[in-house]
C-alpha cells in the first residue's frame, strides 16, 4: 500500500475493474493522505476494496494506474523490470529486436504496454526514454536501470522529455543522458533492411517515426516503375523504401529544412540518390505547380487535432490537403493518406477524404485501411491508444 490514498465513488470502479488505465477526477469521492504530483497512490473503490496502484496528478485525469488487484505492486525496481521485459519479448517475437533486418522499434507504447505516460523507442544500441506524465519523469532512474537489465548490448539511454512533461510537474526540465553518452558520430538504424540515420538529439520526437514502418512496406509494393511524391516526409522514410524498390522517380516535400537534409543523406544510403530530388517546401504551395505528374501520393501529415475541440478545423484540414493530392496524381494512380490524430476516428477520415475526391472530381476506391504497427499496440480496454489512421486509394 502507499500512504496515499484515492477512493473512489459507488459505481466509480467498473472501469477500473475492466482495466480502463484512467482514473478521472470526478470518479473520486476522497483523498486521503497527503501526495504530490507524479506519486504513487493506491485506488480503492468505494467499500474499501483495492483495485490497483497508480500515478498521481491533479488534472482531469487524477491517476494513471501502473497495477490492477488486491495485490498490486508498487512501482519499485521489481515493477518496472517485469513491464519491460515483458515488452521486450513482445518486441522480440515480432522479430523486431536486430536478430532479422530490423533495430528500430517501439519498446514501450504507453498504456498499451502498460506503462501510461511511457513512450520508449530503441534505436539499435541506444533507448529514448518520453515520459508524458510526472510519474513517469520521476521513474527515470527505474526506467533507466530496468533498461539496462532488460535490453541486451545497450549502450545509452538518452531522456526526451523535456518537451512532454508537464511543464509545472517539472519546471527547468533538460534532454540528456541518463547513461552512456553520445558515440559523437552518425547513428545508423535499420529498417527492414533500408539504412536511415537517427539523431534522436536533435530531431523531432524521438527521432524516427517508427510507426510507418509496415506502411512503408506496402508501399514499396506499389512503388516499383512509378513516379512518387512523399509529402511531410521528414527523414524520407516512405522515399528510401520507393528508391530501393525500384521507383522511375522520388520527390520529397517537408517545410523543414532539417528534415530535408535528414532525407538527402537517408537517400544517398541508398543507391539510387539520382532517381531522387528533395523540396524544402510548403506542401499546400508545392502542390499548387504540379499537375497529374505523380503516380503515387504519400500524405502524411502532423497531427492536425491533438485536442478533440480541434476535431472539426482537422477534419476540414485532411479534406483540403487530400483534394490538393488527389488532383495531383495521375489517372489510375495511387494515394497513400494518412492521419495521426487520435481523436479523428477512421471513420470520420474517411468521410473526410470522401470528401476530397468528390470536389476533386475523382472517383477512388479503397485498397487498404491502415493503422499502426505491432509494436504500438493497442490495449483492448483502452482503445484511445489507436491513433494512426491510412487508406490507400485508386484514383480514377
Ligand atoms: N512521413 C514521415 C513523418 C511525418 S511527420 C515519416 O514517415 O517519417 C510530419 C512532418 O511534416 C514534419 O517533418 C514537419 O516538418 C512537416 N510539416 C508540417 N507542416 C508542413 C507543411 N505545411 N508543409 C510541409 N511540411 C510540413
Amino acid at each position: 500500500m502507499t500512504s496515499a490514498t484515492i477512493t473512489l465513488k459507488p459505481g466509480k470502479d467498473q472501469s477500473l475493474r475492466r482495466r480502463h488505465p484512467w482514473v478521472f477526477s470526478g470518479a473520486i469521492a476522497r483523498l486521503q493522505g497527503e501526495v504530490v504530483e507524479g506519486e504513487a497512490v493506491t485506488v480503492l473503490a468505494h467499500g474499501g476494496e483495492v483495485l490497483g496502484v497508480g500515478h498521481y496528478a491533479p488534472g482531469s485525469i487524477a491517476v494513471r494506474m501502473l497495477d490492477f488487484g488486491p495485490d498490486a505492486q508498487l512501482p519499485e525496481a521489481a515493477f518496472w523490470e517485469e513491464k519491460l521485459r515483458n515488452a521486450y519479448q513482445l518486441r522480440q517475437g515480432l522479430g523486431l529486436t536486430g536478430q532479422g533486418n530490423t533495430n528500430v522499434y517501439r519498446l514501450a507504447h504507453a498504456e498499451g504496454d502498460g506503462l501510461p505516460g511511457l513512450i520508449i523507442d530503441v534505436y539499435g544500441d541506444v533507448a529514448v526514454v518520453q515520459a508524458h506524465s510526472a510519474g513517469m519523469y520521476r521513474a527515470r532512474p527505474h526506467i533507466a536501470a530496468a533498461l539496462q537489465a532488460v535490453v541486451p548490448g545497450l549502450r545509452a539511454v538518452y531522456d526526451k522529455s523535456a518537451e512532454t512533461v508537464p511543464a509545472k510537474a517539472a519546471p527547468g526540465a533538460q534532454n540528456g543522458y541518463l547513461f552512456g553518452e553520445s558515440s559523437g558520430q552518425e547513428h545508423i538504424v535499420h529498417e527492414n533492411g533500408h539504412r536511415f540515420v537517427v539523431d534522436w538529439e536533435t530531431g523531432q520526437k524521438t527521432g524516427f517515426f517508427i510507426d510507418q514502418r509496415d506502411n512503408r512496406s506496402l508501399l514499396a509494393r506499389y512503388a516499383p516503375s512509378r513516379r512518387v511524391l512523399n509529402t511531410f516526409c521528414y527523414t524520407g522514410g516512405f522515399s528510401v523504401y520507393a528508391l530501393e524498390a525500384g521507383a522511375e522517380l522520388v520527390h520529397s516535400v517537408d517545410s523543414s529544412k532539417k528534415a530535408i537534409e535528414l532525407t538527402d543523406r537517408n537517400a544517398a544510403l541508398t543507391d539510387h540518390a539520382d532517381r531522387h530530388e528533395a523540396y524544402a517546401q510548403d506542401v499546400f504551395s508545392f502542390l499548387k505547380d504540379r499537375h497529374n505528374q505523380y503516380d503515387l501520393i504519400v500524405l502524411d501529415p502532423p497531427a492536425f487535432a491533438k485536442h478533440l475541440s480541434a476535431r472539426h478545423n482537422a477534419l476540414m484540414g485532411y479534406k483540403r490537403l487530400n483534394v490538393a493530392g488527389i488532383k495531383q496524381i495521375a489517372p489510375g494512380g495511387l494515394l497513400f493518406t494518412f492521419s495521426c490524430s487520435q481523436v479523428v476516428s477512421m471513420e470520420l477520415f474517411e468521410g473526410a477524404i470522401m470528401a476530397a475526391a468528390i470536389e476533386a472530381g475523382r472517383p477512388a476506391r479503397i485498397l487498404h485501411r491502415l493503422t499502426q504497427p505491432a509494436d504500438h499496440p493497442v490495449s483492448l480496454f483502452h482503445p484511445e491508444g489507436e491513433y494512426l489512421k491510412g487508406l490507400v486509394l485508386a484514383v480514377e
